[in-house]
């Protein structure tokens, strides 16, 4: 008789959801302490919520053109967080070396050359930076945030790696978002970036943008070919409740014009067909590279089960079996810093059945798992607990197994996260962050007013 940890549910191909944490943090609860460390390597995040304007479809933790004052502050504190967790590190196993580091946010080019330098020096005097295998730095190309100078600082600082939001070429779309960028501007920050010669560069684009076209996308993708990056990462744009672009749709003072679900999938197909015959190939469901050396190695590493930690406001950890979540709101993260406390507000430690649910769905982010690295782990080969999920996918075609690996069907790449839902553990199903349905925006808009009223 199989046996399963899940229901049976369809497959519903609308590329919705996008997964960037799983279990999701909703589950987590409030945390006293700090739970830490086992030997092994470490990533480190650095989050700098600070943007020099906010686009409309941003839902993460970050501030509009901040002074310069309020910058300073803020690393002060993230600075002491960062010698709180190195001392703790070290009290409970000894130094341990980084692996992987990345800066995000927000926009960490807000931050001026001495500044980067100040950071960074903390990093290094509190943590074995010898063998970093990467060093990623977000950039966004608001003059002036990212100019020569500065990109000649990273890199001197060992910066590996360029994530270059650019999400869209077109003028116009970008100003509907409120990124004031140009493609001059683009070009230009681009040419900076590549004068510099960083190992590799990852360009962020989005499907799906308000009012982007058939002719737009398409226009968007040629442009992408001709800068040719090692590195390409391309989202699906989501109206989570918590953006400026859903605030204004609810206050009646715009309604985007949104594409269908089908239209963006039909958007999507178009870029990994144009970019495959282009000489990538995929990463993941929305990554693709120029050759292997070029993977996302703090994700892929993250993803593989290494301990991750977060610094900086709300920022997320995944660290000695236990998920964690800083403290999200400034006033929050300053007061336990000042009260010699690192600033985790909530945790959820994974349980056996997490981590090889876990294991599933990043293993199949990455679109392959190995069959042999999941006995090692779990003692057990993944079709006993997952035999009949996996048999439907296997007999629908969205999965092939054999002896070695469970992969996902390369026509299923772009829908790479509607196949990892299915690993989904039953109680984490239904905890999927509050968006607008694209199909309906009218009624998904009434059902949140709704929802707002009687609360
Ligand atoms: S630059 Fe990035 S973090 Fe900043 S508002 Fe835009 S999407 Fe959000």
């Amino acid at each position: 008789m199989s046996v399963s940890l899940y229901e049976d549910r369809p497959l519903e191909l609308r590329r919705r959801h996008f997964i960037n944490s799983y279990p999701p943090f909703n589950h987590a609860r409030p945390v006293e302490g700090e739970e830490m460390y086992r030997p092994g390597e470490l990533l480190l995040y650095l989050h700098i919520p600070f943007c020099p304007t906010i686009c409309t479809y941003c839902f993460y933790k970050k501030f509009g053109n901040p002074t310069r004052a309020a910058v300073d502050i803020y690393l002060q504190y993230l600075k002491r967080e960062i010698e709180l967790f190195a001392a703790a590190e070290a009290s409970a196993r000894g130094p341990r070396p980084l692996k992987t580091i990345y800066m995000g946010g927000g926009t960490p080019t807000v931050l001026t050359a001495e500044q980067f330098v100040d950071l960074m020096g903390a990093v290094r005097t509190h943590f074995d930076c010898d063998g970093l295998e990467e060093f990623c730095c977000e950039i966004m190309p608001h003059a002036p945030t990212a100019d020569a100078d500065k990109l000649a600082a990273l890199k001197e600082l060992g910066v590996t790696r360029i994530s270059f939001g650019v999400e869209s070429f077109d003028e116009d779309l970008l100003r509907r978002h409120n990124r004031p960028c140009s493609r001059e501007l683009y070009d230009h920050t681009y040419e900076m970036v590549r004068d510099q010669q960083f190992a590799n560069v990852n360009v962020d684009m989005m499907t799906g943008l308000a009012g982007a076209t058939w002719d737009t996308w398409t226009s968007d993708v040629q442009s992408l070919l001709e800068w040719s990056p090692p590195s390409t990462t391309i989202y699906k744009t989501e109206v989570y409740y918590n953006t400026t672009m859903f605030t204004g749709m609810r206050a009646g003072k715009n309604t985007p014009a949104l594409m269908t679900d089908e239209e963006e999938i039909r958007h999507i197909r178009y870029a990994h067909d144009a970019l495959m015959r282009g000489g990538y190939i995929a990463d993941t469901g929305a990554s693709l590279i120029r050759g292997p050396q070029y993977t996302h190695m703090h994700f892929r590493s993250h993803f593989e089960g290494c301990d991750l930690k977060g610094l900086g406001l709300s920022a997320h950890s995944s660290f000695r079996g236990t998920m964690h979540q800083n403290a999200s709101e400034l006033p929050a993260y300053y007061a336990m810093l000042d009260a010699g406390r690192l600033p985790i507000k909530r945790s959820h430690p994974l349980s056996a059945r997490d981590r090889i649910s876990q294991a599933m769905v990043y293993g199949l982010k990455y679109l392959a798992i190995n069959r042999a690295r999941f006995i090692e782990r779990f003692g057990m080969d993944m079709t006993v607990l997952y035999g009949p999920v996996i048999k439907r996918l296997v007999d629908s075609g969205a999965l092939l197994l054999d002896e070695e690996y469970l992969r996902v069907a390369p026509d299923y790449y772009i829908f790479v996260d509607d196949v990892c839902r299915q690993f989904y553990l039953p109680e984490y199903q239904d905890m999927l962050l509050p968006r607008v349905e694209r199909n309906d925006v009218t009624v998904s808009i009434e059902r949140r007013r709704q929802a707002t009223a009687s609360a």
